[in-house]
């Protein structure tokens, strides 16, 4: 049995999420974050990446980046909140999304996108209801920045295990 449903989401009233189907363990994974790898290079040569959507996009190391802007990856359907209970966690050419608190069964699954404040920030307003919520999912500067603070909060999780 899945760990999680799709269904219409609370926090982005357009859109769906994806919900916990029974308890869920801090610590559990819950989903692949599936795409297609592509080179850095085509990030940025590409216009496709060009079009304000770095919420789909992981720098998994100096060459390649995954990309999960498709329909298939059920993961991209995970809303953000500024009070998560789940975290993006990766290895190798792998992400996968993990809890970081308990969830109970019906609660949504959530992410921290970790768009940080710049003066595009009201494009992506956020309804997470938290109580530290800011209002908005802020964004990072450029694409770039944002996942390089993907790879370099891997890397710190990565030497934490290995200790
Ligand atoms: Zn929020």
């Amino acid at each position: 049995m899945k760990l999680y449903k799709i269904k219409k989401s609370n926090i982005d009233n357009k859109g769906r999420g994806l919900y916990a189907t029974k308890k869920i363990k801090a610590g559990t994974k819950i989903i692949n974050y599936k795409g297609k790898i592509v080179t850095n290079k085509e990030v940025d040569e590409s216009d496709k990446y060009d079009n304000g959507k770095p919420i789909y996009l992981f720098t998994l190391n100096k060459r390649y980046t995954l990309d999960g802007d498709f329909s298939w990856n059920t993961a991209g359907l995970i809303n953000h909140s500024c009070s998560p209970n789940s975290e993006y966690d990766g290895k190798g050419l792998k992400i996968w999304i993990r809890a970081i608190k308990d969830i109970e069964k019906g609660e949504e699954i959530t992410c921290d996108y970790g768009f940080s404040f710049d003066k595009d920030y009201k494009q992506f307003p956020c309804r997470c209801q938290a109580i530290n919520c800011c209002g908005y999912i802020v964004r990072e500067e450029s694409r770039w920045r944002i996942n390089k603070k993907f790879s370099m909060s891997q890397k710190k999780r990565l030497v934490n295990n290995s200790l």
